[in-house]
């Protein structure tokens, strides 16, 4: 729901100001249409169905995994695709991954969106929208900025929408910005005050590879970005996650855990977050054994490690993937 429009909206039409809060109170809690909303007079509630989308965005398709993931392929009204994926984990936790752009500049090789032609940048309504779709099915409670997009290249709409989540249900605490390491964003974002988690993609801690796999490594090299990210620490007190997708016989070497272990340094500042492989064509995922092997070599050097709980591995979860295969199916 485009919020902007819908203040416009009352004010053209002379209504209370309270109006505006009411509707957003109501989408926000999960309505499924201005219908419900039974304390807006009922021939308002026309009146805004007729002039304010209730979504900006359209649901093209959706999948449910075994696990019990959701993940939706959106179109935009000027028809850009864009995807986001409810994951729903045994402890009762909601977590919401979302899309901060249609398709991507950047040309990460591992990537499906890096594949796609890059579209634009969603605004805040369209980033609001894909959580409220969600929202509308069960309550919410952790958010990521991990789907289709780099989000610090888009920080103002990002930023946006994460002053409206706490009405979802979803904190600023409970809410991750995950970066390949687009420098001014990190440093922008330590200098602004919501207590919003900082995730930084870096699959390699050897610069050679990395910017072999992420070309955004020769713009923003990696030194410059983990000081971005020791220096966000400084500032908030709050740990770096480092996301790291484990690519069989390319970045999950006991050497390259070393140097990784050797890049961050033991501690509070990084927890590091290794992610098995959705394959998309371009490599195979690190064998379960490869994966231990290389926390351990991580945790002998005191570095915090975690392995993340694949999800939705049956419907092509991964970003990227639901927008290449419909895309492949409509050709
Ligand atoms: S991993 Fe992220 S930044 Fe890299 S191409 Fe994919 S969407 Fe873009």
């Amino acid at each position: 729901m485009d919020v902007a429009l819908l203040e416009r909206t009352l004010d053209e039409l002379g209504e209370p100001r309270f109006r505006a809060g009411q509707v957003w109170s109501w989408a926000a809690r999960g309505a499924q249409s201005y219908e419900e909303m039974t304390n807006v007079p009922a021939a308002l509630r026309a009146t805004l169905a007729e002039r304010v989308p209730f979504s900006s965005l359209t649901v093209e398709r959706e999948a449910t995994a075994s696990d019990g993931t959701v993940k939706a392929l959106f179109r935009t009204e000027d028809g850009r695709p864009l995807e986001a994926v409810l994951m729903r984990y045994r402890d009762g936790r909601r977590s919401i991954c979302v899309s901060s752009q249609s398709g991507c500049p950047l040309t990460c090789t591992f990537c499906a969106t890096g594949r796609m032609k890059f579209g634009r940048n969603l605004t805040s309504s369209e980033i609001l929208d894909q959580v409220l779709h969600f929202r509308r099915i069960e309550p919410v409670d952790h958010l990521v900025f991990m789907g289709m997009g780099e989000p610090m290249m888009n920080l103002d709409a990002v930023l946006e929408a994460c002053d409206r989540l706490p009405d979802v249900g979803i904190t600023n605490r409970r809410t991750t910005v995950s970066t390949v390491g687009w420098l001014p964003g990190i440093e922008a974002l330590t200098a602004q005050s919501r207590p919003i988690r900082l995730a930084l993609s870096l699959h390699a801690a050897d610069p050679e590879l990395r910017s072999r796999i992420m070309p955004v490594n020769d713009r923003y090299p990696i030194e410059a970005v983990l000081g971005a990210c020791r220096a966000h620490f400084a500032a908030t007190n709050r740990t770096v996650f480092i996301e790291y997708v484990m690519l069989a016989g390319v970045n999950d070497s006991p050497a390259q855990a070393r140097e990784l272990a050797e890049a961050l340094g033991p501690g509070r500042t990084f927890k590091v977050n290794l992610i098995p492989y959705n394959p998309t064509g371009m490599y195979d995922g690190s064998p379960r054994e490869v994966i231990a092997a290389f926390k351990a070599v991580l945790e002998e050097h005191g570095v915090h490690a975690t392995i993340r709980l694949t999800r939705g591995r049956d419907i092509d979860a991964a970003c990227g993937q639901l927008a290449v295969s419909s895309a492949r199916d409509a050709a």
